[in-house]
Order: structure tokens, then sequence, then C-alpha cells
């Protein structure tokens, strides 16, 4: 039975993993950089060690940790997101050194991490994959090759990416020629693997992604899906469960195909199916990630299913606690990734001390963060620093609902993307249920609300000011 589990994380998810182990009965242990040394899950962990000076070698040395953790009498490691979560050298001395790894083993993350690898595992599984190279491009004419024969336009993606980072848009050959190298040099900076490969471009997708749990005894059930379409360069702001776009019969389709593609690589424990739907209907497989994913919230509100906790039972060899049957998503769940960005300046980053913090409350509302008022948000990790996850019956409640949990909330001291979050819920096109990929592109707008804003405020303030003056 795991008793201890070392947490190789920081922020919101360290947080939420060592919330799992308290409610399960199981003693958690931190680890933090120097800078870390004030953050909150250096404070709620039931031991916390210092891995280093530096502020992101020891969360990312494998060796480090494993040894921390049994040196600590800990026996399984939690990875978490981002990180060494798909990372197969972790879970690989995890086993060496008796240590559970909470996760899969080593060869699948291995395998899926590789993007060109996984794709071709889905082939073989007959899961339907986005056209492109077959395999890796491994020089500018073989990729200008390859993308006549898949048609303009199409993405440059590194193979080992992730973090919606080293992937182009090309819309011909000199766009294709200008990007080879700078993806290349990208992957390499960002991933440590110059490896890259193109598919075809799918204009203004949906992505929709389906949230796999496995046992060891051959149980895999999907916990249905998340649309996560509400993307910035890539990146996913705003994440929904279940798609307010599918319908039932595609719902039931899609679970079943990420089902099929998890059993087809023998996965084990929490994976999520990462899809394309094209405006006609079809769902092309994207990616697999290995690991528990930032916008797990929403599936757990909708489901009631506490996927950390699921993740640990099932590392400690236990059977699913449901079955397939048994899942029945009840209304609507939708993610707010705050960050410590400027969205009237670019999301220019605004990291620094926040003077004042006041999280929203109320019925459906929950709040996944490491944050607390003073604390000094450090520049060298994400900026994400909170999660604002809503709930309700329908999607109009659930957008109502929002509206007011976000007015509600108060960092002070720091610029955050909450505005324009507002923005977004006032759209008419995401009220009615209906974006892809390419909206917030689509509507600049959204980001012009601080000038408009500004002038109602000081028509306001104006108005007010005449009315004290003149004693109303
Ligand atoms: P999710 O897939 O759970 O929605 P994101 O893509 O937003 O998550 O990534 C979550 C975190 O993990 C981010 O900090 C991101 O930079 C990091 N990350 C994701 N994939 C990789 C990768 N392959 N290499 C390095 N960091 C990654
Ligand atoms: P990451 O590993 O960084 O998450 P993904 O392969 O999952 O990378 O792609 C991230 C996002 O990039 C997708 O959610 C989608 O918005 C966009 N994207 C990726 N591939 C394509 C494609 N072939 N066509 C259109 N958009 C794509
Ligand atoms: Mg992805």
């Amino acid at each position: 039975m795991i008793k201890k589990i070392l947490i190789a994380n920081r922020g919101e998810i360290a947080v939420r993993i060592i919330r799992a182990c308290a409610e399960m009965g199981i003693r958690s242990v931190a680890i933090y950089s120097e800078a870390d040394r004030f953050s909150l899950h250096v404070k709620k962990a039931d031991e916390a060690y210092c891995i280093g000076s530096e502020e992101l070698a020891g969360y990312l040395n494998p060796h480090r940790i494993v040894n921390q953790a049994v040196e600590t009498g800990c026996d399984a490691i939690h990875p978490g997101y981002g990180f060494l979560s798909e990372n197969p050298e972790l879970a690989r001395i995890c086993v060496q050194r008796g240590i559970r790894f909470i996760g899969p083993d080593a060869a699948i993350i291995h395998a899926m991490g590789d993007k060109t690898e996984a794709r071709r595992a889905m082939i073989a599984a007959g899961v339907p994959v986005t056209p492109g190279s077959d395999g890796n491009v491994t020089d500018l004419n073989m990729a200008l090759l390859e993308a006549d024969r898949v048609g303009y336009p199409i993405m440059l993606k590194a193979t080992s990416g992730g973090g919606g980072r080293g992937i182009r848009r090309c819309d011909n050959a000199a766009e294709l020629r200008q990007n080879y190298q700078r993806v290349i040099s990208e992957a390499t900076k960002a991933f440590g693997s110059a490896e890259v490969f193109l598919e075809k471009c799918i204009i203004n997708p949906r992505h929709i992604e389906v949230q796999i749990l496995a046992d060891r005894h051959g149980n895999v059930a999907h916990l249905f899906e998340r649309d996560c379409s509400i993307q910035r360069r890539n990146q996913k702001l705003i994440e929904i469960a279940p798609s307010p776009q599918l319908s039932n019969t595609q719902r039931t389709y899609i679970g079943e195909l990420a089902v099929r593609a998890a059993k087809a690589v023998g996965y084990e424990n929490a994976g999520t199916v990462e899809f394309l739907l094209t405006d006609t209907g079809e769902f092309y497989f994207m990616e697999m990630n290995t690991r528990v994913q930032v916008e797990h919230t929403i599936t757990e509100q909708i489901t009631g299913i506490d996927i950390v906790q699921e993740q640990i039972r099932i590392a400690d060899g236990e059977p699913l606690s449901f079955t397939q049957e048994e899942v029945h998503p009840q209304g609507f769940a939708m993610q707010f990734r705050i960050n410590v960005e400027d969205p009237k300046n670019d999301f220019l980053p605004s990291f620094g001390r926040l003077t004042r913090y006041y999280a929203p409350g109320g019925p459906g509302v929950r709040i996944d963060t490491a944050i607390y008022t003073g604390y000094e948000i450090p520049p060298y990790y994400d900026s994400m620093v909170a999660k604002v996850i809503v709930s309700g019956r329908t999607w109009t409640d659930v957008i109502n609902r929002s509206r007011r949990a976000l007015n509600d909330m108060v960092l002070g001291g720091v610029r955050t993307t909450i505005p324009f979050y507002q923005e977004i819920l006032n759209n008419p096109e995401f009220q009615a249920g209906e974006f892809n990929t390419g909206f917030i592109p689509a509507h600049p707008e959204l980001t012009n609300y601080s000038r408009k804003r500004s002038q109602e405020e000081n028509t306001l303030a104006i108005v007010a000011a005449i009315a004290a003056h003149v004693g109303l």
C-alpha cells in the first residue's frame, strides 16, 4: 500500500496532489527550489525538502528526485504535469529504485512523447490521424516534398513538442523554407530534440480531447470529452466539459475511439487522447498526453471522479473504482487559466508581489491555486497562477456563473487574463456555444476592451464627481 508520496512538482498541481494525499491518509513530501521557499506547496505538504538553489535544475533532475524519495521513505512519486511528467527517465529510475511512478511505464511515455511514433501506433490501431508526413522529415527538401504531397497549408511541428510550443503554420513553400530552421532551433532549445514532422493544417478545427483511466487489470474507461478550442498561440486558455459542440453520437464515437487508442498501446494510469474535429465532422488523432492534465478538473466536476486519487490507486495496483456504465456526466464545467499576463499589452508577463488576493466562492465554484496575499510570484515558472473552475446545470448557467465568479476574484499588484475572459464570456458566438481554435485570432476586438472600458469608467467617474460636487 502506498503510504508516502513525493510530489515532483510545484504550484497549484503540487497542492492538488497534496490534497488528494491528505484525503487518502497518505503522507506527502514536497520538494522545492530556493526561489520556492515561500510557496504554498511547501507549507501544505507533511514534509518539504529543498532540492537546490537553482530555479529549475532541481525540479528537472530525475536522479536527485528519486534519491530524495528513497531517503525520505517514500514509496511513490507523482510527477504532476510539465517538468518531468513526460520524461521516461524518471519513470525508469523509479522502477530501478523500487519507487512506484504514478503514471504509465517508461516505454509508453517514450512512445507517446514522440508524436510521429504515436501517430504510427494509432494508424496501426485503426484510429484516424491528421494527414501528414510518414514519420519525421529529416531535411528541408524532404519537408518540401512531403508538404506538396499533403497539400498546403501545413503545420510544421516538433516531434517531442508540448505546451503549444514548436508549432508553425506554413501556407506555402516560401513560408516552409522560412520556418524550417526556426522550428528546429525552437525544438532543440525547448525539448532537447531537433526532430520535426508535418501535418496538414486543419482550418479552424475544434480541439476535442478524451480523458482516459486504465488500470493494471485491463480495465480502460473514458470520462468523456473536453473542448479546449479556446486557445491563443496553440495554448489553451478556457476548457469546457463536455463540449457544447458535439452530438451524443459524436460523443459516444470519440469516447470509444479513445478507449481503443489506449488499449492499442497497453496504456495504464490517467491519460488524454487529443483529437482535432474538422468542419466536416471528421475526428483526427493529434497526440496523447501521458500524465494528469491541467484541465482534469472540469472532468472531475462533471463526473464526480477524483482523477488524482484514481491515479494513485491505479499505481497501487488497484482496479478502477467505477465501471464505464457508472459514469454519467452532469451539467457543464468550464475552467479559466488565470495567467499573470496583461491582455491589453499583448499578454506581457506580469510577475511580482500579490498585494491582495480574494478567491471567489459560492455555488459551483472551485479554485485550484497556490497563491496567497503577500506571495511573491516568481518569474521563473509558469504564468498560470490559478484555475477558476465553474460548474452548472446548463451551458447558460455556467456562463452566467463564470461572469459572477471572475467578477468576484481579486488579484492585486499584478495584471491577469480575467478581463479578457469577461470579454469572451460576453461574446455572442461563445454564448451560442460555437467556436473553434480560430476564435481568438478572429476577434481582435476582445483585447480592445481596456480602451472601451476606461472610457466608460471615466464617464462614470466624472458623473460621480459632479454629483458629489453638487451635493446629490
Ligand atoms: P495540458 O496539455 O495539460 O493542457 P499544457 O500544454 O498547457 O497542458 O502544458 C502544461 C505545462 O506543461 C506547461 O507548463 C507546459 O509548458 C508544460 N509542458 C507540456 N508539455 C511539455 C513538453 N513536452 N516539454 C516541456 N514542457 C511541457
Ligand atoms: P502540444 O503538444 O504543444 O499540445 P499539439 O499537437 O497538441 O501540441 O497541438 C497544440 C494545438 O495546436 C492544437 O490544440 C491545435 O489548436 C493546434 N494544432 C496542432 N496541430 C494542428 C493541425 N494539424 N491543424 C490545425 N491546428 C493544429
Ligand atoms: Mg496537445
